[in-house]
């Protein structure tokens, strides 16, 4: 039993329930056993959360951990022009600089709030060993739920797609393999640490057969899905030139639209793709600071949540964009809704709601994940706001959201610490930057 108590509590429930002094418990079996205000007499670990903002967990909705290995390259470019940059060297990963990579990036997202993380691992060479195992050791080293997607590219340049030749699989070996990794790997279980998910990368990387039965495959395994969709004008010209009609048509025609889908990005939309998103319950990982980073727009959040999408947070790759603090995108979301739509766009409530319950229902994990409500999982932030940073700051929500990124005096998944006081409880941060760091010279060459 972990007692939580002199706290400040965002439940993010459906009402919203907060509380200004209050206490949450974590029971033996990994799950919220109480949530409420005032001091409660249960026996267990104590911790005095004053001066915290207890909040849910952040679930990060995308990221490609691989790419800790390739922060601060083609630092100028559009998607494309940072893509074509970057394949030739993620040819060369292997799971060795996957792990480390891993290793880092989750680490990294630990510390700064986040509780349940997918990755979208897409890349893999031949004779690279097995990179989707190395990514799982690495976040069960770290301590976090994980949802790793089997991704895959089989359209190349010489079949008019993007990537070079050597990065891409065979259609029918990308499926097996993706198959074998639900086998291994996947688990249904209502507590599950780890899921899969079949993640085929984006329009212009992929063929609309290996489309089209990944659909199948997961339908048939019950597992979801997951892929890049209308991020960039490049890409929405790619699709009006080669299948005729938008992103999110084509995403239709392929069969991936519905409550089991959930979509990296979605930044360029038009109404009427916006109103398909609602009525199938697609979701969207909306990843603001990459989408700066990239200069490749300003997604509709506003829009996309008031036609009932479920929308998410992502930190997106580590290569497109270095900060990769899911805490931080809380203020990233806001600022880009304000940006589009001024200041009544998106309140700091609405933020945290989407870095927890919202990222919670693409990952189709709402039931057990995303809010703090007696019988959910025990996964939940204490946050630090009782410094210079955040003082003065009396709405704690906002001090959270609006101020800067946050220390995480105690971090929980399913009730077992994995940050405590700003620090790892499972790994060594030193010792992840030196293996990252090793994993990044020998990729690079330098
Ligand atoms: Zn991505």
């Amino acid at each position: 039993m972990i007692v939580i108590e002199n706290a400040t509590i965002a439940t993010v429930d459906a009402h919203g329930t907060e509380y200004a002094d209050g206490h949450v418990v974590v029971g033996d079996d990994g799950r919220i056993a109480a949530v409420g205000p005032g001091r409660t007499e249960t026996s267990g670990r104590r911790v005095d959360a004053r001066g915290c903002l207890v909040t849910p967990g952040l679930v990060n909705t995308h990221h490609h951990l691989y790419q800790w290995a390739t922060r601060g390259l083609a630092l100028d470019e559009t998607l494309f022009g940072w893509l074509t940059t970057l394949y030739p060297i993620w040819g060369r990963l292997d799971a060795e600089i996957v792990g480390a990579a891993a290793g880092a990036g989750l680490g990294w997202l630990a510390l700064s709030g986040c509780t349940t993380s997918m990755d979208h691992h897409y890349v893999f060479p031949r004779d690279g060993g097995d990179v989707l195992e190395a990514e799982i050791e690495a976040a069960r080293g770290i301590g976090l739920r994980f949802h790793p997607t089997r991704g895959s590219m089989d359209l190349s340049q010489k079949d008019g797609g993007l990537p070079p030749d050597h990065v891409v699989e065979d259609t029918d070996e990308a499926l097996a393999a993706t198959e074998a990794a639900i086998d291994r790997w996947h688990d249904s279980s209502p507590d599950a640490m780890l899921q899969i998910a079949v993640a085929p990368c984006s329009p212009f990387s992929v063929t609309t057969r290996l489309m089209v039965e990944a659909a199948t495959l997961a339908r048939r395994r019950g597992v979801r899905l997951h892929t890049h969709l209308a991020e960039t004008d490049d890409e929405e010209e790619f699709c009006r030139k080669q299948f005729g009609c938008t992103p999110v048509e084509y995403a239709e025609r392929v069969g991936w639209l519905g409550d089991d889908v959930w979509l990296a990005h979605g930044v360029h939309l038009d109404d009427s793709a916006i109103a398909r998103l609602g009525a199938t319950g697609t979701g969207v990982a909306h990843c603001p600071s990459s989408n700066a980073r990239l200069g490749a727009g300003m997604a509709r959040v506003r829009e996309l949540v008031d036609n009932g999408v479920p929308v998410g947070l992502g930190v997106d790759g580590a290569a497109s964009q270095e900060v990769s603090h899911l805490g931080a995108e809380l203020r990233q979301a806001l600022y880009t809704a304000r940006m589009r739509g001024g200041p009544k766009a998106m309140d700091a409530r609405e933020a945290l709601r989407l870095g927890t319950m919202g990222g919670a229902r693409c990952l189709g994990r709402q039931d057990h994940l995303g809010s703090i409500e007696v019988g959910k999982l025990g996964d939940l932030v204490m946050w630090d706001l009782d410094g210079l940073g955040h003082d003065g700051i009396d709405d704690k929500v906002a001090a959270l959201v609006f101020g800067p990124p946050a220390r995480v005096a105690l971090a929980l998944v399913g009730g077992k610490p994995v940050v405590e006081r700003g620090e790892l409880v499972n790994a060594d941060e030193e010792t992840l930057t030196v293996e990252a760091r090793r994993a990044h010279r020998r990729l690079l060459g330098v």
